[in-house]
């Protein structure tokens, strides 16, 4: 499988909880490195252009607000089949259908407050990559 590069983030609340560090372990003890990481105050303008997928659907609002309420804490993973692997450390969208063990069923509040975000194919992870990290240039890569 190739090396693949994703964007994480743990979203307001879970970072308001103080569970960075177990998540990030989470990424670490599953192979995957964090070949860079910030801590960033979303404007609304940035939450709602990184959100733009879901601009016309009923929750765009109030998830909008919740990526605002507070700071997030985006990484990037890098490892074999990243992409797919963070995907399955998050576990599912709404945290009562998430398996058990994963981040989200154990830190996840509801559907809309669900710790974290990771891309969900290659070319996602491009652009979602470059909109937190742009000076990284995974274009060329
Ligand atoms: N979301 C929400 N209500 C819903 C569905 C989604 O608030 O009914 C939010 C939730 O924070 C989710 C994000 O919108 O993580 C993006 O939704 P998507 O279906 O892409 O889920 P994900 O890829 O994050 O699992």
């Amino acid at each position: 499988m190739a090396i693949e590069r994703t964007l994480s983030i743990i979203k307001p609340d879970a970072v308001a909880k103080n569970a960075i560090g177990q998540i990030v372990s989470r990424f670490e003890a599953a192979g995957l490195k964090i070949a860079a990481a910030r801590l960033v105050q979303l404007s609304r303008a940035e939450a709602e252009q990184f959100y733009a997928v879901h601009s016309a659907r009923p929750f765009f609002k109030d998830l909008v607000e919740f990526m605002i309420s507070g700071p997030v804490f985006a990484q990037v993973l890098e490892g074999e089949g990243a992409i797919l692997k963070n995907r399955d450390l998050m576990g599912a969208t709404d945290p009562k259908k998430a398996d058990k063990g994963t981040i989200r069923a154990d830190f996840a509040d509801s559907i809309d407050a669900n710790a974290v975000h990771g891309s969900d194919a290659a070319e996602t992870a491009a652009v979602e990559i470059a909109f937190f990290f742009p000076s990284l240039n995974v274009y060329a890569r």
